[in-house]
This record gives C-alpha cells, sequence and structure tokens, in this order.
C-alpha cells in the first residue's frame, strides 16, 4: 500500500526499450512453446484501481497479459469506495472478476454502514472473494484490536454470503491463524494471498482448507522459506498472483508489476516443482475454479 507513481505508456516504452527487456517480456525469453496449447494462466490476487493505474491504462494492461496467455484477473478491493470501482470493472471487462472487503490498513475505516453496504455487493455474482482482509501488523496503519474486529466481522460476512476468503496476512502469523480457527473459516476456505510463511504455517492453513498463493517473491533467489513451500505444497492447493502494481517478479523486481508478469512466477513455481510451466498454469486455474467457482473461458 505504498504509494507507487502512477503508469502511463511511459514505463512500456521503457521496457521496450531495452534490448535485454525485449527478449524477457516480449516473447518471454524464447519460452512460448512452453506455455502453449491453451495454457490459461490466472492472476489470483491483483489492483487494477486507485492511484496505482491509470483508469485508462487498464484496458491495454490486461490485454498485454491476454497477449502472453493470462487470461483471467481477480481484482482486489481493499475499502469501501474502491470495492465499488472493482465490482463495476469485473462487471465489464472480460476475464476480471472481483474480492472485495476492507484492508487491514483500512480497517479504522470500518462501520456498520461500510459492512452492510459491503455486504450488498458482496451478493454480487461478480464477486468471488471476500477481502482482502486480515492482519497486518507490520506497518500497523490500523490498531491491532480493530484489525481483528474487522477481519472477525469479514469472515462473517463470508460465511453469510457462502464466498471464500481473500487473506492478507504480515507479521502476525499466529493471530491470523488463531482467528480463523475461532471464527470457523474452514467453512468458507480461501486464499492466503501473497504467501509469505514457512511450512509450519502453510500445512495449518492447509488444515483449514486454505490455498496458498504464491507472488514475485518466489522468482527471489534469497526467498528460501517461500520458495520451500512452492516446491513442498499440494499441487491441488496452489496458486499464483502479482500483487500488481507491487512486488514484481524478476526480471522486473524495481519496477511496476502487472498482471501479465504471473507468468514468471508461474515458472518459477513450475521450476521448482520440476514440472512444465504449462502443466503449472493448468492446475492453478483448475484450482481457483474449484476454490471459488469460476476460471476464465478464453
Ligand atoms: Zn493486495
Amino acid at each position: 500500500m505504498q504509494g507507487i507513481a502512477v503508469r502511463t505508456g511511459a514505463f512500456v516504452l521503457e521496457v521496450t526499450g531495452d534490448s535485454f527487456a525485449v527478449a524477457g517480456w516480449g516473447d518471454f525469453g524464447g519460452q512460448e512453446g512452453s506455455w502453449e496449447h491453451g495454457a490459461m494462466l490466472v492472476d489470483a490476487h491483483c489492483h487494477l484501481t486507485g492511484s496505482y493505474l491509470a483508469s485508462d491504462q487498464v484496458e491495454a494492461t490486461l490485454a498485454r497479459a491476454k497477449a502472453h496467455g493470462v487470461t483471467g484477473f481477480i481484482a482486489v478491493g481493499t475499502d469501501l469506495d474502491d470495492s465499488r470501482t472493482v465490482l463495476d470493472m469485473a462487471r465489464r471487462m472480460p476475464g476480471v472478476q472481483a474480492s472485495l472487503g476492507v484492508h487491514p490498513h483500512e480497517a479504522k475505516s470500518w462501520t456498520p454502514d461500510v459492512a452492510a453496504a459491503l455486504e450488498g455487493l458482496l451478493r454480487d455474482p461478480a464477486v468471488r472473494f471476500v477481502g482482502e482482509t486480515g492482519l497486518d501488523w507490520h506497518y500497523d496503519l490500523s490498531p491491532r484490536e480493530v484489525q481483528e474486529e474487522v477481519f472477525r466481522a469479514q469472515i462473517r460476512l463470508a460465511r453469510a454470503v457462502a464466498k471464500p476468503l481473500m487473506i492478507h496476512t504480515r507479521s502476525a502469523p499466529e493471530a491470523t491463524l488463531r482467528v480463523l480457527e475461532e471464527e470457523g473459516a474452514s467453512g468458507v476456505r480461501g486464499i492466503i494471498h501473497c504467501f509469505s510463511e514457512d511450512r509450519a504455517f502453510a500445512a495449518r492453513a492447509l488444515d483449514l482448507g486454505f490455498y496458498l498463493s504464491f507472488s514475485g517473491i518466489t522468482t527471489f533467489k534469497n526467498a528460501g522459506a517461500i520458495r520451500d513451500v512452492a516446491a513442498w505444497a499440494p499441487s491441488d492447493r496452489i496458486l499464483v498472483e502479482t500483487d500488481a502494481p507491487f512486488l514484481a517478479p524478476v526480471p522486473y523486481r524495481g519496477k511496476p508489476n502487472e498482471p501479465g508478469f504471473v507468468r514468471f512466477t508461474a515458472e518459477a513455481v513450475a521450476e521448482l516443482r520440476g514440472i512444465p510451466p504449462a502443466k503449472l498454469a493448468q492446475l492453478t486455474t483448475q484450482n481457483l475454479e474449484a476454490l471459488c467457482g469460476w476460471a476464465p473461458s478464453s
């Protein structure tokens, strides 16, 4: 949730103006063949709103992703206003579905009126997940007790609308698992987004029926614990995401991230698991459908 300059076409020009990057983004390093045969990839968590991405750039950004086989996008809202914008996109844009909620950073904005309005949005068929919600004790942008109360409220909303959760957890692994267990979150399941914990955490999340979504961090060679879990996790519980515009994978580390870059993360996870990237794409798309009932049709 840190500020990132609004991207314009300049970023693309910057990338394509670099001869090395042309090979990387233009044809994915010559690996196009391994992605053929209809391997469709879904970005299980991205942000397409706010100051991150100018609204007139969204369609072009998604078109770039689709040109590289990334055909599904779970677009995530972080507060009530953002959730309204995300739902509007999900209703209009092919391949886009919504995850709506109040991020722990924004928990202080929660009121009974927000809860009621959010519940109304969550009942829309284009909404597939509730969140992102959870705990962030790294930035502490809302008081911890407020974060927990709002997290619990959204787990109850997920149960009320019978949709899975999109969980953000940072520097609060024990508390996150405790709240999920106490609120009976195994009844709705969900995604641990931008998975950044170790095997012990993963095992407890898997026991609760949750799926693990791996981000661009997985491409960082020094991300040992996360890469270990990405290699080890059950095949029917793994997903990949960008969390765009944050956390761009290698070879775009440090640049604004975009949904098409999920292919680099998918390649890294496939390599760690010793399977072809196309197989990883197939698995993760199937897994998303098993969890939320939706997969992109083309
Ligand atoms: Zn996010």
